[in-house]
C-alpha cells in the first residue's frame, strides 16, 4: 500500500459506501488490515477504514439468532459472553483457532470473510451453522446465504458493497457444533479444515451442516453428505457417518501443492468428518468403524 494518497475514515456504514465509490482513484475497505499489508498492494490510491462505522455490534436477536458486526474482532469473538455461549461455543473456538493474539486483536471477522480465500479460518463453522451476509450498497441492505458468496479465491458476490455482518440462526435444540483444521505449524495456512453441526428432530436427524476449507477454490458446504444423514434412520447412524464422510471427501476438489497432495488432503476431509460427526453424535469413539472396521 505504498503508493496511497488518502486515509479515509468512515464514520456510518453508507459514509464507507460513499468513500468508496466516490472518491477519486483505485480504493478499497480495510479492517484490521492483517490480509491488506500481507498483499503489499500497489495499485491502491486511497483505503477505507471501517473501525470507526459502527460495525462492531454482537446482538442475540428476538427469535435467537446472533447477529455479529462485520468489524467484530476474532479477539472479542473468542471471549465475548454472548458468542460464546451461542452453538456450544462453536463460533469462538473457530476464533481462538485463528494465527496468534497479536493477529486476532486487529483482525476482524468481515476481513477474514471478504479475503475470500479458501483456507479463511472462520468460514466452515459459519457455513455449517447457516449463516447469511449482509451486503450493503448505500441504500438497501441484501441478505446473501454465506454459501452463495463466494465465487472464486479471493473472489466474492460484494462488487463494491459493504458487508456490514452476518446472521447466523437460532441453533435448534440441542445442536452441537464442532470444527477442526489441519495445519503443518501453529502459523501456517489450514491444509484441511471442516466443521459440523447437527440437532436430533423428529426421527432421526432435524439439522446437519456439514462445511469444509482449504480443499476446493473456495470454502464449501458438503450437500449431498448432509443429505446422507439428514435421510438416515438413527439405528444406522454409524453406517451413514461413513457413507456422509466418504460423500464429502468425494465433493472436495484439493490442490497439491508444497503443503500436502490433494491424495491426502482429500483422504483427510473424510477422517476429520467422520471423525467430527461421530463426536457430535456422540458415538462411541472407541467403536470399531461398522464400514472399515478398526477404530476410526
Ligand atoms: C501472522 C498472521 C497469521 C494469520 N493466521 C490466520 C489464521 O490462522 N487463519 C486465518 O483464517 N487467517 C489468518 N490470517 C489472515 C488474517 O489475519 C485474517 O483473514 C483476518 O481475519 C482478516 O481480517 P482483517 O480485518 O485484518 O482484514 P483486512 O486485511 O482489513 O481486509 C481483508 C480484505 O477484506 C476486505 N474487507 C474487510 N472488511 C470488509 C467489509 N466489512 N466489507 C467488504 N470488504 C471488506 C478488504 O478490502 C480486504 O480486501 C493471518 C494473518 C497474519 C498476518
Amino acid at each position: 500500500m505504498r503508493n496511497l494518497n488518502a486515509y479515509l475514515f468512515a464514520t456510518s456504514p453508507r459514509d464507507a459506501v460513499r468513500l468508496l465509490h466516490t472518491t477519486a482513484g483505485r480504493g478499497c475497505y480495510l479492517a484490521g488490515a492483517t490480509d491488506l499489508m500481507l498483499e503489499r498492494r500497489a495499485d491502491l490510491d486511497f483505503v477505507v477504514d471501517l473501525r470507526r462505522a459502527g460495525l462492531d455490534d454482537v446482538v442475540v436477536q428476538d427469535d435467537g439468532a446472533l447477529r455479529i458486526g462485520a468489524c467484530v474482532t476474532l479477539n472479542r469473538l473468542e471471549s465475548d459472553p454472548l458468542v460464546r455461549e451461542f452453538a456450544g461455543g462453536a463460533v469462538a473456538d473457530a476464533a481462538a483457532a485463528c494465527g496468534n493474539r497479536p493477529v486476532r486483536s486487529t483482525a476482524t471477522l468481515g476481513g477474514n470473510i471478504c479475503s475470500a480465500l479458501p483456507s479463511a479460518d472462520m468460514v466452515p463453522v459459519l457455513l455449517a451453522l447457516d449463516a447469511v451476509a449482509h451486503a450493503f450498497d448505500g441504500e438497501s441492505t441484501h441478505d446473501i446465504p454465506l454459501d452463495e458468496f463466494f465465487t472464486g479465491p479471493r473472489r466474492t458476490v460484494l462488487d463494491g458493497r459493504l458487508l456490514t455482518g452476518l446472521t447466523l440462526p437460532a441453533p435448534q435444540p440441542g445442536l452441537v457444533c464442532l470444527s477442526r483444521k489441519l495445519r503443518r505449524t501453529a502459523e501456517d495456512i489450514s491444509l484441511v479444515q471442516a466443521a459440523v453441526a447437527v440437532a436430533r428432530g423428529g426421527n432421526g436427524l432435524g439439522y446437519v451442516g456439514i462445511a469444509l476449507g482449504a480443499v476446493a477454490p473456495t470454502p464449501m458446504r458438503a450437500l449431498a453428505a448432509e443429505d446422507i444423514l439428514l435421510r438416515a434412520d438413527p439405528e444406522e447412524f454409524e453406517i451413514a457417518v461413513a457413507a456422509a464422510a466418504e460423500s464429502a471427501a468425494d465433493a472436495s476438489d484439493p490442490i497439491d501443492d508444497h503443503r500436502a497432495s490433494a491424495e491426502y488432503r482429500r483422504a483427510m476431509v473424510e477422517v476429520l468428518t467422520r471423525r467430527l460427526l461421530r463426536e457430535a453424535l456422540g458415538i462411541d469413539p472407541t467403536a470399531e468403524d461398522p464400514v472399515h472396521g478398526g477404530l476410526r
